[in-house]
């Protein structure tokens, strides 16, 4: 006789704080269909099939992004980054971003414009498959990176504050080849009071 285990989800699914719909016409409920229901959640299911069993298992999402290399620092950075693009977005979303936020970004950028068109160029130049990532270091400075493939400001020690995801995954069913079209029309769904709270919880801000 054997004994049949129940395999528990390790991981789970967090669903989009919107309806699917909200964020029409730029980012279409077919599209959010697929990038949460079948993208997100297969690197979902692939993470919990690979920690199974191993020491993993009982870690939170973030330190097996820090800790992990390989496919499952691949799934479980695909799991983090997409929950974190997901609920930076909102339906009647606030266009700039204020306060502290505001003046980093006027210091590091000179514009919050230029800002935007920097991520933008970025973005649409990064080769292949990845992330342009809005961080912050420590001490509130804030910086430009794009990574390819799973990467994440996380494994450099800085805190996210937002992402644009460049797999044709995420705007191929919309805009098919036209990345930067894509790019442009996603800034008038970021909402800047989640960026500003994710600024503000740095201690040193
Ligand atoms: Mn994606």
């Amino acid at each position: 006789m054997t004994l049949s285990t129940v395999a528990t989800a390790l991981i789970t699914i967090v669903e989009l704080p919107y309806a699917y719909d909200a964020l029409e016409p730029y980012i279409s409920a077919e599209t959010l269909h697929f990038h949460h229901d079948k993208h997100y959640a297969t690197y979902v299911a692939k993470l919990n099939e690979l920690i199974e069993d191993t020491h993993y298992a009982t870690m939170p999402l973030e330190e097996i992004v820090r800790t992990s290399d390989g496919a499952i620092f691949n799934n479980a950075a695909q799991a983090w980054n997409h929950v974190f693009y997901f609920e930076q977005f909102a339906p009647r979303a606030q266009h700039h971003p204020a306060g502290v936020l505001k003046r980093a970004i006027e210091e590091e950028f000179g514009t919050f414009e230029a800002l935007k068109e920097r991520m933008t160029t970025q973005a649409t130049t990064l080769f292949g498959s990845g992330w342009t990532w809005l961080a912050a270091d420590r001490d509130g400075r804030l910086y430009i990176i794009s990574k390819p493939n799973a990467g994440t400001p996380l494994t450099d020690d800085l805190t996210p504050l937002l992402a644009i995801d460049v797999w044709e995954h995420a705007y191929y069913i919309d805009y098919r080849n036209m990345r930067r079209n894509s790019i442009d029309e996603m800034w008038k769904v970021i909402d800047w009071r989640t960026i500003d709270e994710r600024y503000n919880a740095i201690a040193a801000v």
